[in-house]
């Protein structure tokens, strides 16, 4: 099972989604984004928590 993130699940007005193989390689992906896209949003630990819960197995 893969695991996928869109920036609408979010709430964000953002067409960006990814997928990947596992939790790690996406995360990596998110913050990659985030830190170019989001800059409103802060990585911090609360963030990166709530971001994980929206993750899905696809
Ligand atoms: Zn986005």
């Amino acid at each position: 099972m893969a695991k996928s993130i869109s920036c609408s699940d979010a709430g964000k007005d953002c067409g960006w989604s990814a997928t990947a193989e596992s939790e790690e390689d996406l995360m990596k992906q998110v913050k990659e984004h985030v830190l170019a896209n989001h800059t409103e949003i802060e990585l911090n630990e609360e963030n990166i928590t709530g971001i994980k819960s929206l993750i899905k197995e696809v």
